[in-house]
């Protein structure tokens, strides 16, 4: 029984059930980080992963090319991914106001003081706006611009899954395809006893890694856990998606639209654009949401429903059982953060793991960060919903007015009243707000900014807090520099493919 041992190594089986991003990344991480321990996933051809997931985070960088050690061009080849710069929210003012929200750090003072434009905060938010690459050519010679926290990428998801499923067969882990039909369960609290497949084959592990999608066999349904609802905070849950040919003009990153119950998410790859439309089924039928979605969207295509609902199980790591991706915790996709949050937990996971500490400490540790990070997660998408103000539908209304943000209410009144908090490291909310959360106070101000929230910081008290002049000047003008030679999109994904570019070298800081 695992409950007894204060060591990784004493875990020698490891059962991971699902064939999905979850079940693929957790298999191959874990194989690569314990060599020597019997890694097997079991996934069954007869359920269907979800398919849905190609937007992601620059945490997907090192994951794939440093971390799982894959080659960028064989990776480029064989799913075609196209660059993520950030996400273009067409959310906040009313009309066609549209705010960029970059990967990296800001200088939003500046951009909002001395240019009036949240769009110029870095260099990435203006390779989005010029619909730039960021590689560049001068005199001929092909660069790439270091950008602090690098770029992610938009990758089909089906695609993502078949290349993965390659690297298993090369990587030393048994493969099974079958169904488990049970988890026998002594005591709930130590976990899962053995498993039986569909033929009664009884299938036993040390250490069983739920990654069912949505259905959550082992950690939902077999060990009973708690469901802790996110619907007090986010009023999604329903989602039509579908794709077009997206005509040649692949854009550098993610779109995000108000629509009247929801909004819309549109993720460009290289031959077509997947686009999604959530919405709350208390706000609109599917009927109205297609017909919606058609207008704005007359040649999308393949289009699909898919229900979910938003919140988390009690602990995602119970006894010898460990849930990662959809079979833990869910939260609406409008800051793309499925893949990441499966990343962060795999790293969180080996990490209390490798501390020579009880493994019941290990996972008291991890639970605890693991939930709160979650929950922060929470606010911090539930701050894109309270604060648009495009359209004033029943949806929205809803939304501004009743959206929970409990939590966070102490860092809310701040910025109503002095603004971002982001350059205030030692005030006593910035540290609150950045020691167990992923997205830290830069990402929640950017978003409040954005939205337009507390706007008139910018006409007075901001002035204090300024870089001179002189050296935001500079700044801009090398990076309006750097625009002007950046090569466009389609034709920088061209080169990638066949030169040996290293995208990840000196670009990413993890944040695990
Ligand atoms: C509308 C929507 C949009 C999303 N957009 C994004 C996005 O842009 N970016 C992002 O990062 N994430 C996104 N996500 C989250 C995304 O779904 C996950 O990040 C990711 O794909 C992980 O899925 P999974 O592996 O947990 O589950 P799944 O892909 O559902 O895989 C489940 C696996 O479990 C197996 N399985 C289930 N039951 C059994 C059984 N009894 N026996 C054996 N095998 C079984 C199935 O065969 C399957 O292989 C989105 C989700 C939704 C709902």
């Amino acid at each position: 029984m695992i409950d007894k041992i204060s060591s990784e190594n004493k875990i020698q089986t490891i059962g991971i059930i699902g064939g999905g991003s979850a079940g693929y990344f957790s298999a191959l991480f874990l194989k690569k980080t314990y060599p020597e321990k019997e890694v097997t996933l079991i996934e069954s051809s007869s359920i269907p992963i979800i398919g849905v997931g190609e937007a992601t985070t620059p945490l997907i960088m090192n994951f794939l090319h440093k971390t799982l050690g894959y080659n960028i061009q064989d990776f480029f080849k064989k799913t075609k991914p196209t660059l993520k710069l950030g996400v273009k929210f067409e959310f906040g003012k009313t009309g066609n106001y549209h705010y960029n929200n970059p990967f990296g750090t800001y200088n939003i003072y500046e951009a909002m003081c001395y240019n009036k434009n949240i769009n110029d905060s870095n260099i990435s938010a203006m390779l989005m706006s010029a619909n730039k690459s960021p590689l560049i050519r001068i005199k001929n010679k092909i660069t790439q611009i270091k950008l602090d926290k690098g770029f992610a990428y938009h990758i089909d998801n089906e695609l993502l899954v078949k290349f993965l499923k390659e690297k298993l067969a090369q990587s030393g882990c048994i493969y099974l395809d079958t169904t488990i039909k049970k988890a026998i369960v002594v005591d709930e609290n130590k976990g899962i006893e053995t498993l039986i497949t569909n033929n009664d084959c009884i299938l036993k592990y040390d250490l069983y890694v739920d990654c069912t999608g949505f259905s959550s066999l082992l950690l939902g349904k077999s060990l009973d856990s708690k469901w802790i609802d996110y619907s007090s905070s986010l009023k999604t849950n329903r989602a039509i998606i579908g794709s077009r040919n997206n005509e040649n003009n692949i854009k550098p990153y993610t779109t995000a639209s108000t629509l009247n119950h929801g909004w819309l998410w549109n993720t460009p790859t290289q031959t077509v654009d997947h686009l999604g439309y959530v919405f709350g089924e208390e706000f609109c039928s599917d009927d109205e949401a297609f017909s919606e979605l058609k207008k704005h969207c007359t040649s999308i295509n393949n289009e699909k429903v898919i229900s979910f609902k938003t919140g988390r199980y009690e602990n995602s790591w119970k006894g010898n059982t460990i849930a990662i991706g959809n079979s833990f915790s869910f939260i609406e996709p409008i800051e793309s953060t499925g893949i990441h949050m499966i990343i962060f937990q795999l790293k969180r996971f080996v990490k209390s793991l490798s501390n020579n500490i009880e493994i019941a400490d290990s996972r008291l540790k991890y639970n605890t960060k693991v939930n709160k990070s979650w929950d922060y997660l929470k606010y911090f998408i539930a701050i894109h919903f309270k604060y648009n103000h495009k359209l004033s539908t029943p949806f929205w209304k809803e939304c501004q007015e009743n959206i929970d943000v409990d939590e966070i209410e102490d860092y809310l009144d701040y910025f109503m009243q002095k603004g971002p908090i982001h350059r205030h490291p030692s005030h006593p909310i910035y540290s609150k707000m950045n020691k167990d959360i992923i997205f830290g106070t830069s990402a929640f101000d950017i978003n409040l900014v954005g939205l337009g929230v507390n706007s008139e910081f910018f006409e007075n008290e901001a002035k204090n807090n300024l870089m001179e002049k002189k050296k935001w000047e500079n700044i801009y003008k090398i990076n309006q520099f750097l625009v002007n030679h950046a090569i466009p999109h389609k034709e920088a994904l061209a080169i990638i493919e066949e030169e040996p570019f290293n995208l990840i070298e000196n670009w990413f800081e993890t944040t695990e």
